[in-house]
């Protein structure tokens, strides 16, 4: 829906690939700008440069550890200097470490904690302040069907579940400021990071993902622009009555 973002400005955090970019182009679709964070800063100014010549919006790329509290602070300063304000956060970066909990270690459980939950934590502090400024703002967790329990992703389940719990108690105290606060937990995606998990396995990606497809209800693995899709939604006003969910979007009730 053309529009329906126009005047927001949008921080997608590990939004360089992957359902971050995605999510990036379809609130830019929706004529919100577009600030992307992520660790890898050529990537992020690349595909902000890419959605800033397709939509005709302003785009911008930064180069930020959501994990540590100096570099979150510093991305939100230049993006409200830059385009004006923060309106809308899609805590999306993301990385896996699985094991089973025999084989997991200290480092695997830190790292998967540090970026997923202090990072969603950091990010959402820093970005309501810029929100109740102007009485509106929209905050997007992203969850997973691994929150509902993984082998191998005590780490990864804990944080997705974690995450859940984080929307719901953003959206009890920012409510009263005009702000959501909301989880979307995708099932299957083909990204890098499920590429990343058939290898590890030692399979291959493409016959990896068909097999996942035969148990998901629908039939096929879900794309990012299907996760983007909802997240989008939930940033209009349309769903200003929706908050402190969670949203499954894995073609079925769990994928
Ligand atoms: P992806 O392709 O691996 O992309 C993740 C992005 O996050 C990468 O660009 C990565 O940058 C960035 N990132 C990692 N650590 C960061 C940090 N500390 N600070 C800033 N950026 C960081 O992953 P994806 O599949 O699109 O997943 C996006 C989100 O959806 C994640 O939260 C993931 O857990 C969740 N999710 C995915 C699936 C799925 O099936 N794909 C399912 C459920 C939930 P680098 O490249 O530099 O590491």
């Amino acid at each position: 829906m053309a529009n329906r973002s126009e005047g927001r400005v949008a921080l997608v955090t590990g939004g360089a690939r992957g359902i971050g970019a995605a999510t990036a182009e379809r609130l830019a679709e929706d004529g919100a700008a577009i600030a992307i964070g992520d660790l890898d800063g050529a990537g992020a100014e690349a595909t902000a440069a890419d959605i800033a010549a397709r939509y005709r919006v302003k785009a911008i790329g930064l180069k930020a550890n959501v994990a540590v509290a100096a570099e979150v602070e510093a991305m939100v300063e230049e993006i409200a200097l830059r385009l004006g304000s923060l309106d809308i956060l899609i805590n999306n970066a993301g990385i896996t470490r699985d094991n089973l909990i025999y084989k997991m270690t200290d480092e695997d459980w830190d790292s998967v904690a540090a970026v997923h939950l202090k990072g969603a934590f950091l990010c959402a502090r820093a970005a309501q302040r810029e929100m109740v400024k102007r009485g509106w703002g929209r905050i997007v967790n992203l969850s997973s069907v691994s929150a509902l329990g993984n082998r191998g992703q005590t780490n990864y389940s804990t944080v997705k579940a974690g995450l859940q719990g984080m929307a719901r108690t953003l959206a009890i105290e920012l409510g009263r400021y005009g702000i959501t606060a909301n989880a979307v937990a995708p099932g299957f995606i083909d990204t890098e990071m499920t590429r990343a998990t058939a290898l590890r396995l030692g399979r291959d990606p493409e016959e990896w993902k068909e097999e996942m497809a035969q148990q998901i209800p629908v039939r096929r693995a879900g794309v990012p622009r299907d996760i983007a899709n909802v997240i989008a939604f939930l940033c209009s006003d349309d769903a200003s009555f929706v908050s402190g969910q969670v949203i499954y979007v894995a073609g079925g009730p769990r994928g």
